[in-house]
């Protein structure tokens, strides 16, 4: 797939996704599979990939997180 910003060439990458669940919370998950763009660094998730990680996040935050770090690898 091209990239939709500048029609660069979009390569399987990883890419880090911040989470604001809120005026104080704030989770980044990292190791996101993405689509990365090699020119100007835009990119763009799978659906189902952004779903998992919305679903980790809700399971994570229970515990009432409100500020760290998550890792993708972790919850596939
Ligand atoms: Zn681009």
């Amino acid at each position: 797939m091209k990239c939709p910003l500048c029609k660069g060439t979009m390569e399987r990458g990883e890419t880090t996704l911040p989470f604001e669940l809120g005026a104080d919370r704030v989770v980044v998950v990292k190791h996101v599979p993405a689509l990365t763009c090699q020119q100007c660094g835009d990119y763009f998730v799978e659906l189902d990939v952004t779903k998992r990680v919305e679903k980790f996040v809700a399971v994570a935050t229970k515990d009432g997180l409100t500020l760290g770090f998550l890792d993708y690898q972790q919850a596939a």
